[in-house]
């Protein structure tokens, strides 16, 4: 791995660009989401400077923390489990929520979309390979919850999210980004008068190419960009 933040950015981006070249696809159809969780805004910094704008984190006081002193023109992502209670503090600013799993979360979503005069990108969090450990709907229930999310005037469905199990090897969970990748094709079927729901979250450190060669159109990429997390000891 190359040395400080920015010389990674270019890597990342590059590897993006030829995975994107490997699926006959556009570089500039895959937003480049760096997460930024337990990294301090000095990081974040660094990379604003080198033109990167959308950053990802996971806990909302962590994210209106470092949004308060840093500059105006960042496009925050919340990536992580959202407890309904916390809606309220990022409704104002927030460029996309990746984590409806509920349609309570998702009324919470519109009551305070509706309250700040706005209309707020969401994605369906689905845990494809049924792990117990993470957050999401099951692939079968995604369709229902997309159906309940579309009704909603404040909320805007682009689309789903996933995070594919750990594994040494990528290969292992291309099937899991293919098979999010066919539940936007299965749904825009069904809903040929809609808008089009073809946003795809998926794609982390270990296995964004591979992600991008599925089809995402949105890879989250942490380690790869700032190095390994240091959670502390208190974690
Ligand atoms: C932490 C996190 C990432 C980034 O993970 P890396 O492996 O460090 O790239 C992406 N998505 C979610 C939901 C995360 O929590």
């Amino acid at each position: 791995m190359s040395q400080n933040p920015t010389e990674r950015l270019e890597e990342v981006k590059d590897r993006i660009k030829r995975a994107a070249e490997r699926a006959s696809r556009n570089q500039d159809d895959v937003l480049l989401l760096a997460v930024s969780k337990t990294k301090p805004e000095s990081d974040i910094m660094e990379l604003y400077r080198a033109g990167q704008r959308d950053f990802g984190e996971n806990y909302v006081q962590e994210l209106t923390a470092k949004r308060e002193h840093l500059p105006e023109d960042i496009s925050w992502h919340m990536i992580g489990h959202l407890q309904r209670n916390k809606v309220k503090y990022i409704a104002p600013f927030i460029a996309m929520i990746h984590s409806v799993d509920s349609p309570e979360l998702a009324e919470t979503i519109e009551k305070e979309a509706a309250k700040n005069h706005r209309v707020i990108p969401v994605l369906i969090e689905v845990n494809v390979a049924g792990e117990d450990s993470k957050f999401g709907v099951s692939p079968e229930n995604a369709p229902a919850l997309a159906d309940t999310v579309m009704k909603l005037p404040h909320v805007l469905l682009k689309g789903f999210m996933t995070s594919a199990p750990m594994t040494d090897n990528p290969e292992n969970v291309r099937c899991v980004f293919r098979q999010l990748r066919q539940l936007t094709v299965d749904m825009n079927l069904k809903n040929n008068n809609n808008e089009k729901v073809d946003f795809l979250s998926m794609g982390m450190s270990g296995d964004y190419e591979v992600a991008v060669e599925e089809g995402s159109t949105c890879v989250r990429v942490g380690t790869a960009l700032f190095g390994e997390r240091d959670y502390g000891p208190a974690n």
